[in-house]
């Protein structure tokens, strides 16, 4: 025994941090609390980068913005009961967004948890977070620990990524073992996201059916951002010489000034095309699910009669929506490469009516948005806003851009208007097109890369997270915020019939958001009109430091939920 009592210890800290050193993570998300203070102190000490937030749902966004951005799975760390419950929120959306990362939460005693006798933040978190995520998993003992994070890694990162929840009781963290044991028993995760090839056969079908098309279309999600093979996209594309549409967060992975981008003839390719190859990108509502007038008027020759190929990791993504002629199941990379091979050398490019017609339309419609950018209104609208930091973007093509706010506002003229050029560039409000998230997203992309983020938010988005810019002060983050301030949800302009207070779409009117960045020794600034926009993000960008634009809008300019007004239910009853 005094051989055992001699030997040295460990304990489910130093467990914990180990075997996340061990699988090359080296950032922690959290807020700290108990039963997790000392652990984010001792990672601290332990070398880790540990960015503490001021709510859970923030640093749970930072994490799932880490992980789309890194491919290796976000973590993020937060006490029990209610901390785990904010993280939750995040959990739920990086798994909607097939985003890798991990929400690990400290909890109460199981013994009394499971008798439920009234524990300090008492709750069941395993179960509440199991429906939310792709998997949960709980640690009891620290000779456990490394399999639970080899665990968590892996279901976080291979196939369809998403979120995994981690429980960690309190008595864990303190659990002591032999040195040696604990060393051995951590587990360096090996191929976490292993390549998945598609069947020769099913890529022979797809290639077929594209070779048969007329007027093909290709469209690139998310997924093919995040699948880091950017090259191999490139290749295909161009050899292809097919029209592509690039969804939300995957602007930027061919430039957004490529000749093949069908952007701004959206709407016409959507109607028009006979062949549509789906690349990471899923049929939902942000496609129309693939049917209804977006895909072609009643009776057009395109409507109803598209033919899908669908290049996908997850084999149960096809037909959630229509039928998919031609599924390729496997990773993107994979996939992108066996299509390459497949096209062999004597491509023939698309039809040149189809790829004309395009261009026309391309044509027209960028000619009208250029004219509609140039003027100057005496009153800054969103449009002479975006037309300055679509013109930062470009000459900062490095930056990150965060982006969320109300549809048709802040958010789909940002879209529209503000070019990528980059891969991964973007982070927005993803599938569910939630707000809140641009605060732990433009965090984890100055803390992860380095680069220069600009977030892009509307007065009411901004609200969701505002609080973090005291995070973004206190690490010295290289973030311009600019707050697109028209009073409002929506726009500042509806009253309220009674007469007796604002209303619900209404904020103080003028609201001094600059004032809260200097409140923590930030930059501030008002920009009436686009020269005082440009001076003050030249400025942002040239010192890194932490800034907030709060650039006043004209309050009648906004324009209800835009392409999704069809959304808000309609009262039957007429006023
Ligand atoms: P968007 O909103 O941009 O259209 P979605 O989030 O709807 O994109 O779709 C992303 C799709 O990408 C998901 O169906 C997911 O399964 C898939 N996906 C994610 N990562 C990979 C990968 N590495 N290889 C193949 N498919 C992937
Ligand atoms: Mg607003």
């Amino acid at each position: 025994t005094t051989d055992t009592q001699d030997r040295e210890q460990t304990d489910g800290f130093h467990l914990v941090i180990d075997a996340l050193k061990l699988n090359d993570i080296d950032t922690i998300f959290a807020l700290p609390g108990i039963p997790i203070t000392d652990f984010l102190r001792i990672s601290q000490a332990e070398g880790m980068k540990v960015i503490s937030f001021r709510h859970e749902q923030h640093a749970g966004n930072a994490a799932a913005a880490a992980g789309f951005i890194t491919g290796k799975p976000g973590i993020c760390f937060t006490v029990s009961a209610p901390g785990f419950l904010n993280g939750l929120t995040a959990l739920a959306n990086a798994t909607t967004n097939c985003f890798p990362m991990i929400l690990v939460s400290g909890s109460s005693e199981r013994e009394i948890v499971d008798l439920q006798q009234g524990d300090y933040e008492e709750m069941d978190q395993l179960a509440i977070a199991k429906p939310l995520c792709k998997a949960a998993f709980r640690v009891l003992h620290a000779e456990d620990i490394g399999v639970g994070i080899a665990r968590a890694i892996r279901a976080a990162v291979s196939g369809r990524p998403g979120g995994v929840y981690l429980d960690l009781p309190a008595k864990l963290f303190a659990q002591s073992m032999d040195k040696e044991a604990g060393r051995k028993s951590l587990i360096k995760v090996v191929d976490p996201a292993p390549k998945q090839i598609p069947a020769p056969d099913a890529v022979k079908r797809a290639v077929d059916l594209l070779k048969s098309a007329k007027r093909p279309l290709v469209i690139l999600g998310k997924g093919a951002a995040y699948a880091q093979a950017d090259a191999d996209i490139k290749a295909f594309v161009e050899k292809s010489g097919i029209p592509y549409l690039p969804m939300s967060m995957a602007k930027g992975l061919l430039p957004d000034n490529h000749n093949q981008s069908a952007s701004a003839a959206r709407s016409y390719v959507l109607a028009e095309a006979d062949v549509v190859m789906l690349v990471g990108a899923r049929l939902n509502w942000l496609l129309s699910h693939g049917k209804g007038k977006t895909w072609g008027a009643e009776g057009s020759k395109s409507a109803g009669k598209q033919q899908f190929i669908q290049v996908d990791i997850s084999p149960t993504e096809a037909d959630s929506n229509v039928a998919i002629a031609a599924p390729v199941i496997g990773d993107i990379g994979s996939c992108i490469s066996a299509f390459n091979q497949a096209m062999g050398s004597g491509w023939a490019k698309p039809p040149a009516d189809w790829t004309g017609a395009i261009a026309e339309r391309k044509d027209k419609n960028l000619t009208k948005m250029a004219e509609t950018l140039a003027k100057n209104p005496p009153v800054m609208n969103f449009h002479s806003a975006l037309n300055v930091i679509r013109n930062t973007v470009k000459e900062n093509p490095k930056a990150y851009l965060v982006n969320e706010g109300a549809n048709a506002n802040a958010l789909d003229f940002t879209r529209s208007i503000v070019d990528m050029y980059e891969p991964r560039r973007r982070l927005d409000v993803g599938t569910w097109g939630i707000m809140g998230i641009g605060m732990g997203f433009a965090v984890a992309a100055a803390a992860v890369t380095g680069e220069q983020v600009i977030a892009v938010e509307g007065d009411s988005a901004f609200g969701f997270s505002g609080m973090e810019v005291e995070t973004i002060c206190r690490y010295d983050l290289p973030v311009c915020i600019v707050v697109m301030n028209n009073n409002g949800i929506y726009k500042g302009t509806d009253v309220n019939p009674r007469g007796d207070a604002m209303a619900p779409t209404q904020f103080v009117k003028n609201a001094r958001y600059d004032m809260m960045m200097q409140a923590f020794g930030g930059v501030g600034v008002v920009a009436k009109n686009p020269e005082e926009l440009k001076k003050a993000l030249d400025e942002a960008v040239a010192s890194r430091k932490p800034t907030l634009i709060n650039a006043m809008i004209d309050e009648s300019a906004g324009t209800e939920s835009g392409r999704i007004t069809s959304l808000n239910p309609a009262a039957a009853k007429k006023k």
